[in-house]
C-alpha cells in the first residue's frame, strides 16, 4: 500500500483542514478527535508520511521515532493526564485503522473501560 496525500491527516498536517492543535513541533502534532470517545481524547501523529505503526517503526527516522515519544510525554502534561490514560494504535485491516496516516489516540479524563469486551 503507498501513502495517499489525500488522506484527511495529510490535509489536516497541510493546514487544509482546521484542526484544535493541543501540541506541535518539527515533527510531531496532536489534535483533539473530532468525535471523542472519552473526556479527553486526541490524536498524535508523526508530520512524516507513515501508514501505520508498523511502517513508522520500520521506516521512521531516530530523531521522528524520539520526537513522537517525547511529545507523549508534552501531551499528558498539557491534557493533566497524570492519573493515567489509555494510548491506542488501531493497525491495518485487523486493528480496524481508518485513516492510513500514523496515529496514536490518548484517551482519558476518566477511568478508562475495559479494554476488549468478549463477545460484546
Ligand atoms: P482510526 O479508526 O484509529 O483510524 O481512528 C481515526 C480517528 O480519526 C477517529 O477517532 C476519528 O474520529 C478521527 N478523525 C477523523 N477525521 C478527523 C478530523 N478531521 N479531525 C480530528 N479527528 C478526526
Amino acid at each position: 500500500m503507498t501513502y495517499d496525500n489525500q488522506n484527511i491527516f495529510a490535509k489536516i498536517i497541510r493546514g487544509e483542514i482546521p484542526n484544535n492543535t493541543v501540541f506541535e513541533d518539527d515533527h510531531v502534532l496532536c489534535f483533539d478527535d473530532v468525535n471523542p470517545q472519552m473526556p479527553v481524547h486526541c490524536l498524535v501523529i508523526p508530520k512524516g508520511k507513515y501508514l501505520s505503526l508498523t511502517d513508522f517503526s520500520e521506516n521512521a527516522s531516530d530523531a521522528e521515532i524520539l520526537a513522537f515519544y517525547r511529545a507523549i510525554g508534552e501531551i499528558v502534561n498539557l491534557k493533566k493526564l497524570r492519573q493515567g490514560y489509555r494510548a491506542i494504535c488501531n493497525t491495518d485491516m485487523h486493528g480496524g485503522q481508518e485513516v492510513p496516516h500514523f496515529h496514536m489516540h490518548i484517551l482519558g479524563g476518566e477511568k478508562c473501560p475495559p479494554m476488549i469486551v468478549k463477545n460484546a
